[in-house]
């Protein structure tokens, strides 16, 4: 640990350096920059389509028309990045929306990426939102017990993966917390020539109470049991390092820690421990909870957002994957 050398008062008075504005902002450590920021959007069939997220106002599905729109706005606000999810008409057991060639995301990364071809486009890898059980895999019955079957899930995420990357994604983010994805994922990218085409894994994420209102936002609630089974404990920090250490061996290129407020020490340590480009997600719930209170008159909207996220980037985070990025792109 480094110890900071002080003087002891009153040769060293900290008020020095607290008494304007100017003087505060000059001495920042740390601060938020729009250009840090990623916006998720939410993508469904249709035209003209606007449908509000009850549990996230401010929050909206929109058909591929309105997402351009959407993605115009963030970005000419500043916002450098969107990561897209998919909310099919069809749901199935093989997940088949998530690899098709017109998909819900491919048609919308096609679109974005012809006009606004400036914007990156981050492309969600998981099976949740196309199957018809909702679980980031295949389901199996094994000794007569309901399994997420590993292995089996990986030729389908690869397959989903190289689908996206085909449509034009620039970085590729899987979130379903197989074993093994992201070394199946890079050969299946390198096979098809994408080779230079980054990868950013959800390499700790925890089974969180955090992601309720995304489950309404994305449609993506398992309809049986819970996905304990593959996502982290929350009294895990060892093993988060060794799921990032195991993610990037096997070819991630930036790794994501998802909740975020709740695991800024996860954050740290990650990025501490690795050195590499370090991304925080801020859930659903974390931007639901301030809007609620705020609509309450309770808390500052503004204040507690922007607090909020500078603890991100405090903690270690290079990125912040947030809802509220349109709404910081304007207050900053
Ligand atoms: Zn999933």
């Amino acid at each position: 640990m480094h110890v900071p050398l002080v003087a002891p008062f009153p040769v060293y008075r900290p008020r020095r350096l607290r008494q304007s504005p100017a003087l505060r902002e000059l001495v920042a450590e740390t601060r938020l920059e729009v250009g840090r920021l990623v916006l998720p959007l939410f993508v469904r069939p249709g035209r003209k389509l606007r449908k509000p997220v009850a549990s996230m106002p401010g929050v909206f599905q929109l058909s591929p028309d309105e997402l351009v729109k959407e993605a115009q706005a963030a970005y000419t606000a500043g916002v450098p990045a969107v990561l897209l999810f998919g909310i099919p008409d069809r749901k199935d057991e093989r997940a088949s929306g998530a690899y098709a060639r017109n998909g819900i995301v491919q048609q919308s990364i096609r679109l974005l990426k012809r006009e606004l071809p400036e914007l990156l486009v981050m492309a969600d890898v998981c099976l949740c939102e196309y199957m018809s059980h909702g679980h980031c895999g295949i389901v199996v019955q094994r000794r007569g017990k309901t399994r997420i079957a590993n292995d089996p899930t990986l030729k389908l995420l690869a397959r989903a993966a190289v689908s996206l990357a085909e449509s034009g994604a620039d970085i590729i983010a899987p979130s379903d917390m197989m074993d093994g994805r992201v070394r199946a994922i890079r050969t299946a990218l390198d096979a098809a020539a994408f080779e230079e085409l980054p990868i950013l894994s959800y390499a700790a994420k925890f089974a969180s109470a955090f992601y309720g209102p995304f489950r309404d936002a994305a449609e993506s609630a398992p309809q049986f049991g819970d996905r304990r089974s593959y996502q982290m404990a929350g009294a895990n920090a060892e093993e988060a390092l060794r799921e990032v250490a195991l993610d990037l061996q096997e070819g991630a290129d930036l790794v994501m820690v998802k909740p975020a407020l709740a695991y800024l020490d996860i954050v740290r340590r990650v990025k501490e421990t690795f050195g590499y480009p370090t991304v925080a997600y801020s859930v659903s719930a974390e931007y639901s909870m301030i809007k609620a209170a705020a609509e309450k008159g309770w808390v500052d909207e503004r204040s507690l957002t922007l607090e909020s996220l500078l603890a991100m980037r405090r903690a270690g985070a290079d990125l912040i994957i947030t809802y509220a990025a349109r709404d910081v792109a304007g207050w900053l």
